[in-house]
């Protein structure tokens, strides 16, 4: 589905950021190398952590990449156990113009295909089908009603409480609740702890979106090759106290002249990271204030494809949130007889507690809804849980009521040139994104760099 679209519609005319070519990484001229002695530890090997890493390690720098997962990659996860790329994270380049992972995925040998918002069908309970016109004039005054909310509400009132005291019935219906899901609830997080006013902050790329179809993780290793990237080292210290740096990982203590911080927001609010001196007031009231939002994905698998030869199947259960669409993996890698469905908010953390076989019972009740009951249960499920992933806490930030722009710069700022902090958390701009991810790691690697001038 296109990221952000309401955004997009209300910011045509404006034109739109491009990202600079020098943000993307390339080998350094030889003139460009320093000489340093300098050491960084970078903390977790997501696309924050790695393009900081390849940034300065080609700079000169000697760069330790500390990771408490065996791989690269963080969110953007790809497993391949069914012999097709089931991406447990970021899936899409939202918007390919100007984005620095367009570049990154031609590098890296990732591949990408189109996925077309118009290739779509609708179905109600029963299986009913809607018209193409009734699925889109309810579209058109969904994007009408976005983009004049954020007028509406105020500091303390959340997303859904605007829209459901201005719309109680659009509340109430099927089709409404699936567009909000789908479309708000699954770009920023939970409506009931949404803001009012900031509901439809970041900036987007223009142009297409494209899914990847070999997995986004082909991006995460390109960027690792050629770095000192050390696994299964869950840190659990950062003491700042003295000039060098003690940075604790599995009770060893490593010591640098810098670290860069990339772990994801849930994992700043759990406190799992103990930093020493505290960390200032200001960040950790910016950690508090962000919210960070669930999303679980599910692959289905079958022997044959019963489905139609479309992008987008969706159905508007009652429940909001609840495998609400099937992205038909088919559709962009012919081999794959593959749907991909979602849950999001509380809905996705309640996932967590079920069974594979009570969760395939619930998205197949809305596919027999939809093809019938004959139809055969899948051959293999795939599924996350990003909730209770101790790698993350969550699935991405999002401006919950109490969020000002200002806390995503405060969660940038670095504390005495020493303690530098990356993540797609920290990008103004574009944050909960990989793109935010990837450039949030070069501004900081920049940083650095600037402090040996
Ligand atoms: C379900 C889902 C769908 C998404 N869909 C899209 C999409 O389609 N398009 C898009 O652009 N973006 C998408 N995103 C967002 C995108 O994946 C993230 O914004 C981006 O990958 C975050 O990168 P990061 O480097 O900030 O964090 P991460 O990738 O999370 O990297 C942080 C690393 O730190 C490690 N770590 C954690 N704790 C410690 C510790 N104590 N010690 C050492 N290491 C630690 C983690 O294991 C991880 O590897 C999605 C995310 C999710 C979860």
């Amino acid at each position: 589905m296109q990221r952000r679209k309401f955004i997009k519609n209300s910011l045509s005319g404006i034109p739109i950021l491009l990202t600079a070519p020098t943000l993307l990484t390339s080998a350094c001229q030889q003139s460009d190398v320093i000489t340093t002695d300098k050491t960084v530890i970078v903390v977790g090997a997501g696309l924050s952590g790695l393009s900081a890493a390849k940034k300065l390690h080609e700079k000169g720098f000697k760069v330790t990449v500390l990771e408490s997962q065996d791989k690269v990659g963080g969110r953007t996860r790809t497993n391949r156990s069914l012999g097709i790329a089931f991406d447990e994270g970021a899936s899409w380049i939202h918007g390919i113009d100007g984005n620095p992972i367009t570049t990154l995925a031609q590098q890296a040998g990732m591949t990408a295909a189109f996925t077309d918002d118009e290739s779509i069908k609708s179905y109600d309970i029963g299986g009913v089908l809607r018209t193409p016109n009734a699925y889109a004039t309810a579209e058109d005054e969904f994007y009408t009603i976005l983009n004049s909310l954020n007028k509406k509400g105020n500091a303390t009132q959340s997303f859904e409480s605007v829209f459901n005291n201005l719309y109680p019935t659009k509340a109430n219906d099927r089709l409404w609740k699936f567009l909000l899901s789908a479309y708000v609830t699954f770009d920023t997080g939970d409506l009931d702890k949404l803001s009012s006013l900031l509901y439809n902050e970041g900036e987007e790329y223009s142009g297409i979106e494209k899914i990847a179809t070999n997995g986004y993780d082909t991006i995460a290793q390109f960027l690792a090759k050629d770095l000192s990237i050390v696994f299964n080292q869950r840190v659990s210290k950062v003491d700042y106290t003295n000039k060098k740096i003690k940075i604790t990982h599995n009770g060893t203590v490593t010591e640098a002249d810098y670290v860069i911080v990339t772990v994801p927001l849930g994992i700043l609010k759990a406190n799992a990271i103990l930093f020493i001196p505290t960390l200032p007031p200001i960040k950790q009231n910016a950690i508090q204030k962000i919210g960070m939002s669930c999303i679980n994905k599910f692959l289905l698998t079958w022997n044959t494809a019963f489905w139609e030869d479309i992008q987008y199947i969706t159905y508007t259960p009652e429940i909001k949130d609840k495998f609400n669409y099937f992205v038909n993996l088919k559709k962009v890698n012919p081999v794959a007889n593959a749907l991909m469905t979602f849950a999001y908010a509380n809905y996705a953390r309640q996932t967590e507690t079920m069974t594979d076989a009570q969760v395939i019972d619930e998205i197949m009740s809305h596919l027999k809804d939809i093809y019938g009951s004959k139809i055969p249960n899948p051959t293999n499920m795939l599924r996350t849980k990003w909730q209770s992933n101790e790698n993350a806490f969550g699935a991405y930030s999002y401006t919950a009521v109490g969020t000002e722009m200002q806390h995503f710069d405060d969660l940038a700022k670095e504390i005495d040139n020493k303690v530098f902090f990356a993540g797609e958390h920290t990008e103004i701009d574009y944050f909960s994104t990989a793109h935010g991810a990837y450039l949030s790691g070069i501004r900081e690697a920049d940083k650095i760099i600037e402090l040996q001038r």
